[in-house]
Order: structure tokens, then sequence, then C-alpha cells
């Protein structure tokens, strides 16, 4: 039997627990949390940088990057309205104009304008775009350091050949280049390699594209799959833009 202050800690952790979570659902799920605004009291969600009633400006809104545009969370994006957007709620948010406002509100102008900039940034980006998008949705995404023997392991099972034959290629050019010695076969066949991979990340994008439509127009079941399908396209992307990083340093050398 637990003793009594064990069991009264359990369910403390238990609660905590299930505040956490909830926390996070409400950021993921719904952004929108309503909240009163502190100049009219009226309340709105928190996504706004006005006050849709009074149009005070607002402190920085807790909801995700796609609610500061007024947007719900979809991959496919309207780049000229976004950008529209963003210049309209810049000059909004410009410091001049809280020259004479309250101290609070010269501080939510700077501070907002921060958020808007990192907003817009992040979703004017589509690949930027995406990752936000997983990671709001609980994905993890890029591993930091990873060891060779990771490396390894993290090859696309369909490139395990080539990449193998790529990497002796690039070995050999650097000890070629070491001596000085020229090998134009050598480098034919490098650049050849690079173009390849080229076509490649060209098809993954093409992939991440198709993902995203079936993500913005799909149910439950179709976007979990499509997030499913999209980590694993990010991954081999990563994957293979530092190939051709590799390649490109070593025939530039
Ligand atoms: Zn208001």
């Amino acid at each position: 039997m637990l003793a009594q202050n064990e069991s009264v800690l359990l369910a403390f952790q238990g609660i905590q627990n299930r505040f956490c979570k909830k926390a996070i659902m409400f950021k993921v799920i719904d952004s929108a949390v309503p909240i009163a605004c502190w100049s009219c009291s009226i309340g709105h969600n928190d996504s706004t940088l006005f006050c849709p009633h009074c149009s005070k400006i607002q402190p920085p809104p807790g909801g995700d990057y796609f609610s500061v545009f007024g947007l719900e969370p979809r991959l496919n994006l309207d780049l000229t309205a976004l950008e529209h957007e963003f210049h309209r709620l810049s000059r909004k948010l410009h410091p001049d104009r809280f020259a004479r406002a309250e101290e609070n509100e010269k501080q939510w102008s700077l501070a907002d304008t921060a958020l808007l900039n990192d907003a817009y940034r992040t979703l004017k980006d589509p690949l930027r775009r995406t990752e936000y998008l997983l990671k709001l949705l609980g994905a993890e995404i890029g591993a930091g350091q990873e060891s060779k023997e990771e490396k390894v392991a993290r090859v696309p099972a369909d490139l395990l050949e080539e990449v193998f034959e790529l990497n002796m290629q690039l070995e050999e050019m650097r000890a070629a280049s070491e001596t000085g010695a020229e090998d134009p076969a050598l480098q034919a066949g490098l650049e050849q390699a690079k173009r390849r991979f080229d076509g490649l990340l060209v098809e993954v994008d093409q992939d991440l594209r198709t993902q995203w439509q079936a993500w913005d127009e799909g149910d439950a079941a179709a976007r979990a799959s499509a997030q499913k399908r999209m980590v694993a396209l990010l991954d081999r992307r990563r994957y293979l833009s530092n190939l051709v990083r590799d390649v490109t340093e070593t025939l530039g050398a």
C-alpha cells in the first residue's frame, strides 16, 4: 500500500500531467483561446494583434503563426495575400504610430512586430512552413547531432548502393586533390552524381506538394497519413541536400 503522502503526490502529478497535456492540445488544436481586451474588456480570440472591437493593439497573442494572419493551419498558402497582409500589419504595428501611446502599447508594438516577422519568415518559406506545421502537430523533425552509425542507418534504403558508390568517389576525389592530381573521369562522374541527386530533390519537392494538398483537403485519416509521409520526405530531403552539398564542396575544392 502507498503511504498517504505518496498517493497524494501521485494524484498531484496526475493533475499536473493533465494540465500540461491540455495546454499543449489547446495550442495545437484551438489556438483561439478567448481572452478579454485590456482596453475595452470585451472577450476576443487570443490570436489577434488588434482588438476586433476597439482596434487597440494587444499583447503578443498565444496562438500559432497561422493565426497571426487570421489563417487556419494549412500548407498551400496564397503567398501574395500573405505578403500583402504582412505589410498591412507591419504598418499598423509601426512604433512611430505608438509614439504618444501608453508605455505598454509601445512595448507591445515592438513585441508584436517581432512575432509578425517570425511568423512571416516561417510561413512564406515552403519548407519552413511544412516543418513548422508538422512540429505544431507534434512531429519530431531534424535530428540534432548524430553519430556516424546513425547517419549510415538513415541512408534511404533505395539509395544505399548509389550513396556507397558516391562516397567512394568523394574519397578518391579528395585524395586526388590533396596530391594535386587531376582526374577528369572522376570529376565527370561526380558531376553526373550531383545532377542525379539534384533531380531526386526535385522529385521530393513535387511529392511534398502532393502531400500538402492531401493534408489541406483530407479528413483526419488522410491528414495523419500525409503527416507521416511529409516527415519521411523532409528526412529524405535533408539527407539528399547534405549529399549534394558534400559533392559541390568536393568539386569546388
Ligand atoms: Zn478592445
